[in-house]
């Protein structure tokens, strides 16, 4: 690997930020009481939990119980799902539906299909427009008498358009305000207002290591007189709901990390927003053949997400981190075959329009001389792979006709 490294892929993760860690320390090796703990030592690791629940609680304008630990957005969305359906079981009989959107993040995605599989759901996937936002008429169309859950992302993690939840938040308490409402914010928690109650929220789920906190460890905001069943068996932690030995460590960084947002978010947010935009308006002006994935303007400040015809994604990507630029592509590449993205898929573009995309998220830190070096290397790599990809790609696509 170079020397000089350049990390443009922070919707993927962050660093912890310093004094994140700092705070974190304590609970590791000197504070490490169990937090369910009766004694001293359990009750100074619960009270480090309780003030990180103070912190989180503010940030979304939440009361304290209505705020649930958990190990990431995840879970906290495989309970949601799962939740909401277990619990309407117990009650009702009929089969219920579940509206969620077609570019969700495979754990909402996936968590619906597998129920619809299983016949214990209904669900309707709407697709977002051209410019990857949902519209709010489309999902206001798609309620049936038997909808019990609604389930859009905040903002997407490839493309970053940032979606209309309190516009849907509104239409659903107006009209139907029994259907629970639910929003993955966890690329929106940096960037965007989360107050629950303007976004008109029941449900909402964020992960502590896209905001400079670390992996491993979430939220879930249960609007209060809210039930959801629990779907792990084990302690009584988290109000019953979700069971496993408290990570206190982890949830005092998330605390920290969360309330360090609040007070840096209007200048972190001007200044990533306006590198993102140079960031774009080079790329497109320099690099010929390419194309902004997504709408320019509904677009989180820190997500750059561009296709360059006749260039294959991963190739773009392995020849950037040999650079030491690290990037995200939108394709994921499973057991050697790679399919295309189910997000690019969702605006309507063909799979070979989808496979040279390329995904750049900034972060607090990220500089403009970064920026520069960064397109100046992407710049030699597509037109190096667009030399050799022309007769690859032609034979790919070929082969992936016949598979069809
Ligand atoms: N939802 C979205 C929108 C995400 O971007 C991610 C992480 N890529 C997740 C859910 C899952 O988060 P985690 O892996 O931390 O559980």
């Amino acid at each position: 690997m170079t020397k000089k490294t350049i990390y443009l892929d922070h919707a993927a993760t962050t660093a912890v930020d310093k004094k994140v860690l700092q705070e974190m320390m304590p609970y590791f090796s000197d504070k490490y009481g169990n937090a369910s703990s009766l004694h001293y030592f359990g009750q100074e690791a619960s009270q480090a939990v309780e003030k990180a629940r103070i912190q989180v609680a503010k940030y979304f304008n939440a009361n304290l119980n209505e705020i649930i630990f958990t190990s990431g957005a995840t879970e906290s969305n495989n309970l949601v799902i799962k939740g909401v359906v277990k619990a309407y079981y117990k009650k009702e009989k009929k089969k219920p539906h579940i509206i969620t959107t077609a570019f969700e993040h495979h754990c909402v995605l996936n968590a619906v299909k597998n129920l619809e599989k299983e016949n214990l759901v209904e669900a309707t996937f709407i697709n977002p427009k051209k410019d990857g936002v949902i519209s709010v008429a489309d999902i206001k169309n798609a309620i049936k008498s038997n909808t019990i859950l609604i389930s859009v992302m905040y903002v997407n993690n490839e493309i970053g358009t940032v979606q209309p939840i309190a516009e849907i938040g509104k239409i659903i308490q107006k009209n139907n305000p029994k259907i629970i409402f639910h929003t993955d914010a966890t690329q929106a928690v940096n960037y965007f207002d989360c107050n629950v109650e303007k976004l008109g929220v029941d449900l909402l789920s964020m992960s502590a290591h896209k905001i400079y906190g670390p992996k491993g460890v979430g939220v879930l905001y249960i609007k209060k007189g809210l039930i959801i069943a629990k779907i792990q068996d084990g302690g009584a932690q988290e109000f019953g709901l979700r069971a496993g030995t408290i990570n206190t460590s982890g949830i005092v960084g998330l605390g920290s990390a969360i309330s360090m947002i609040k007070d840096q978010r209007t200048t972190n947010n001007e200044k990533i927003k306006k590198l993102r935009d140079y960031l774009i308006a080079k790329v497109l002006k320099e690099i010929p053949d390419s194309r902004l994935n997504g709408s320019k303007i509904k677009r989180s400040p820190n997500n750059v997400n561009v296709n360059f015809s006749r260039v294959e994604g991963e190739s773009l990507l392995m020849m950037l981190s040999s650079e030491g630029i690290f990037a995200s592509t939108g394709s994921a590449c499973s057991s050697g075959s790679l399919s295309p993205s189910h997000v690019l898929l969702s605006l309507g573009l063909k799979p070979e329009e989808t496979h040279g995309s390329l995904r750049l998220t900034l972060g607090k830190n990220t500089t403009k001389k970064e920026v520069d070096y960064a397109v100046k290397v992407i710049k030699r790599s597509v037109e190096k792979l667009r030399k050799v990809s022309g007769s690859v790609l032609k034979d790919y696509y070929k082969n992936m006709k016949h598979k069809a």
